[in-house]
């Protein structure tokens, strides 16, 4: 067989990358990258800046690389070059990898992020559950009091934080641990089980596992295939007292479609949920940060951006960061009043939350007089057709999900499907006056 050349690789990798960023991530990192050579299982990409080397050096070198071990079925690893110069980001030898600790597992590569450990996760009365129970299964795991552990809550609050913190504990006690996400655990799946049909090697692969963590676990809802493997891994590990850890953003009772079978096995051991921080904790959490980062602030400073920022602690150092390079930028002292401007001006350029898909569906299927599950369901005439298409531009446009997020929430369409409406309207906005004025109706009434 011709050995393919590292655009054609490239190429392909770049088609299944962009199922898995968001628009805007992929227009602004990958869209101008091109494969330079491949050769001795190193991919030297060319890059137009080394803005753009150094964030997808630090930001998505795994995934690419991830991508990549698919597409050609062996390691590989990733150099940039920006453009035609030699200067050249090379791909850290995996000893070296000082960001995160790497994990090889019998061909699983899972990755801990070692910032996230026990000792900088600020406990309240709104996670001190979730952080006890956490703290045990690292202790003493494989206790069927808490395995499986099952910790919920909304985006940003921490679960993700917890999981590496459990892991990292293992690590250092010597244990053998997978750390996925379900995400990565379906793609996995997929590739190895189903594309290569060898369903065994990749069953093997977790049950020699001592720890399975687990994220984001709602990812495997209605992947039936996956879940039955997982439903699988799962019974095998903790017969034999492997400790199970999986977090979620809902308890298992709400995680829609998944199996009943499923549902009740991760419902054996503690769920243990996560609420939104009170002020308290979320000013308890901004001192941390900025003791760490080694920045002062004034403690009415810090109560302003507490009581700004209510729901996500994510956010919080978000939003801690854009005040400390505010008032860098400006050269002043922080005070409340600059820090209300540094938020404020934030807030209205760019919404910090993007509109919730539901409320931009209900909009959308309003605006057609229909009713959400007709956008869902699977009626084919030709007006539902156009406001499902409709629909997808808008979702593109304004969240952040993935064509295949985008396609979960319309009933689960395919990616594809959605980046030909996507594209679809998009050239039709541009000639066709009578779409561009529905788009420009709806946009006034979106959320
Ligand atoms: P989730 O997985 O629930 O969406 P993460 O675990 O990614 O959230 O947390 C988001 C950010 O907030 C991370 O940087 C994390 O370190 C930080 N964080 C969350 N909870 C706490 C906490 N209780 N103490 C300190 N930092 C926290
Ligand atoms: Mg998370």
């Amino acid at each position: 067989m011709r050995s393919r050349t590292a655009q054609e690789i490239w190429d392909t990798a770049l088609g299944e990358l962009q199922l898995q960023v968001s628009r805007a991530n992929y227009r602004t990192w990958l869209e101008k990258t091109k494969g330079l050579s491949y050769q001795e299982n190193q991919l030297i990409l060319s890059v137009p800046n080394t803005f753009v080397a150094e964030y997808l050096d630090k930001n998505l070198r795994s995934l690419i690389e991830k991508t990549l071990m698919g597409i050609t079925q062996s390691e590989v690893r990733v150099g940039f070059t920006v453009d035609g110069r030699s200067s050249t980001i090379e791909a850290e030898p995996v000893q070296q990898a000082s960001m995160q600790a790497v994990i090889p597992v019998q061909g699983i590569v899972s990755r801990l992020n070692p910032k996230y450990t026990f000792d900088t996760f600020v406990v309240s009365n709104c996670n001190r559950l979730a952080f006890a129970a956490a703290c045990s299964a690292a202790d003493k795991p494989g206790m069927s009091s808490y395995n499986p552990l099952f910790i919920y809550g909304g985006v940003g609050l921490g679960k993700t934080h917890l999981l590496n913190a459990i892991g990292n504990a293992a690590v250092t006690k010597g244990m053998r641990v997978i750390a996925v996400s379900a995400e990565q655990f379906t793609n996995e799946f997929v590739t190895t089980a189903i594309r290569e049909r060898k369903a065994e090697e990749f069953r093997n692969r977790y049950r020699n596992t001592e720890m399975l963590l687990i994220d984001d676990i709602q990812f495997i809802s209605g992947k039936e295939a996956t879940e039955e493997s997982f439903f699988h891994v799962f019974n095998e590990l903790r017969d034999a007292d492997r400790q199970i850890v999986v977090t979620s953003n809902c308890p298992p009772h709400s995680i829609p479609e998944i199996e009943d079978r499923l549902r009740s096995r991760l419902e054996w051991g503690l769920s243990a949920g996560i609420r939104p921080p009170d002020f308290e904790t979320r000013l308890a959490i901004l001192q941390a940060k900025a003791r760490k980062d080694g920045v002062e602030l004034a403690p009415d400073v810090l109560s302003f951006i507490a009581e700004s920022i209510r729901q996500n602690i994510r956010e919080l150092e978000g939003s801690l960061n854009r005040v400390v390079a505010y008032s860098r930028l400006l050269r002043t002292a922080v005070t409340p009043e600059l820090a209300s401007e540094a938020l404020r001006d934030i807030s209205c350029r760019q919404p910090r939350t993007s509109p919730a898909p539901v409320l931009l569906l209900e909009t959308v299927a309003d605006y057609f007089n229909l009713e959400l599950t007709d956008l869902r369901g699977s009626k084919r005439d030709k007006q539902t057709q156009f406001a499902r298409q409709i629909a997808m531009y808008f979702l593109r446009e304004k969240t952040n999900l993935s064509l295949a997020g985008i396609g979960r929430e319309l009933g689960g369409r395919q990616p594809i499907i959605v980046s030909q409406a996507h594209k679809k309207i998009s050239a039709e906005l541009a000639t066709d006056p009578a779409i561009k004025e529905t788009i420009e109706a709806l946009r006034q009434k979106l959320p």
